[in-house]
């Protein structure tokens, strides 16, 4: 089994710090254990005394009009070293502008999509830190990416939108071409850091080619696994997540109460992250997990279901790289369908064909 654990620590320690290396930019930096990243999630951006008043700029004024006299440190707080968003996405749409890649009358509406490093609820504007946003642009060359970068730490990395925003990365389904970013600069490694009642998770993805999620604790479809949990559809049952992505639903699933939780996708990249963060999550899932296939061998886009991983412990999962709609071959049944399709797909034939199957419920979201 290939791993890509690497331990460090000098011997005198009686406690080894385990780090893993990013999938995207090699750095021991990206990936933080889950346990550091879930104590730190609620805090890490907020103000501190001193710039909690700081305020927002305005959003639909063209830059050029606010005034500003944009630099690596404007609307920096002198005491806590962080910025709020506002500024910092002004100092990226100012380069945007300088360097031809935005209409000199944009304002900041216009910058893009900050996708922030660890994704919580927040209950302030962010004030960020060094590589503490991937940012989605719709134009940018890989010059101006870096340029970016090197001018505004608190940039992690710069990816080039295809599409409409309202595509979304992946694949739609299973004969669609997968619809991609492309990474101009840095890295685009990131997590939701989600915390309900069934448990806290922190869940990694790559955004060039992972849907892109904004998760909040009441979302919806978190509220629909709580929900599961509270009639007692989880307790010792069999759960399948039909389309689980990086692992959000099925991984709550699993942490209140389920027996066992199949987790299907047929996107490469996605299993990649969902692998990545059962390991990284197992203390809380309490589980060991084992490799059975390795992904580098797998093609991007599953068809027949392949059995990649197992976990065993307080639950077990099982994971799936294949087409849903063959997952019956090697799942048979079930207590719990979720189908948590791609908007704009239509979940009802995968409903139908799993209402014959699940013995309790199937649910869409
Ligand atoms: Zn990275
Ligand atoms: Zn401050």
């Amino acid at each position: 089994m290939k791993t890509e654990i690497i331990y460090t620590g000098a011997a005198y320690l009686t406690v080894m710090l385990v780090t893993r290396k990013c999938p995207t930019c090699g750095s021991l930096d990206c990936i933080r254990p889950a346990d550091e990243v879930l104590r730190q999630a609620f805090t890490i951006y907020a103000p501190c005394p001193q710039c909690r008043g700081d305020k927002p700029l305005d959003k639909f004024t063209p830059l050029v009009e606010l005034g500003l006299d944009i630099d690596t440190n404007y609307g920096r707080c002198p005491f806590c070293g962080k910025r709020h968003l506002d500024y910092v996405m002004a100092h990226v749409l100012d380069i945007l502008i300088k360097e031809g890649q935005k209409d000199a009358s944009a304002a900041l509406k216009d910058v893009g999509t900050p996708l922030i490093v660890f994704g919580a609820t927040m209950t302030e504007a962010p004030h960020l830190h060094s590589k503490s946003v991937v940012m989605v642009v719709d134009r940018v060359n890989k010059a101006v990416a870096r340029r970016i970068l090197k001018e505004v730490p608190e940039i992690k990395g710069v990816l080039k939108r295809k599409g409409n925003p309202s595509d979304s990365v992946g694949i739609l389904d299973i004969g669609s071409n997968p619809h991609v970013y492309e990474l101009m600069a840095g890295c685009d490694m990131r997590a939701d850091v989600i915390s309900c009642m069934l448990g806290d998770v922190c869940l990694y993805r790559g955004q060039a080619d992972c849907h892109i999620e904004f998760w909040r604790n009441n979302s919806v479809k978190i509220k629909a696994i709580e929900k599961l949990f509270l009639d007692g559809l989880l307790d010792d049952g069999v759960i399948v997540d039909g389309f689980a992505s990086v692992g959000t639903l099925g991984l709550l699933a699993a942490m209140g109460g389920a027996k066992k939780v199949v987790l299907n996708d047929a996107w490469l990249p996605a299993i990649k992250n969902l692998l990545l963060n059962i390991e990284l999550n197992s203390d809380a899932l309490g589980v060991e997990v084992e490799r059975i296939v390795d992904p580098s061998t797998l093609p991007r886009v599953g068809d027949e279901p392949v059995l990649v991983a197992k976990a065993s412990g307080n639950v077990e999962l099982d994971v799936y790289f294949g087409d849903f709609r063959k997952l019956d071959k090697a799942v048979r049944s079930c207590d719990v369908c979720i189908i948590d399709t791609f908007p704009g797909v239509d979940p009802g034939p995968f409903a139908s064909r799993w209402n014959g199957i699940a013995r309790k419920k199937v649910i869409t979201l």
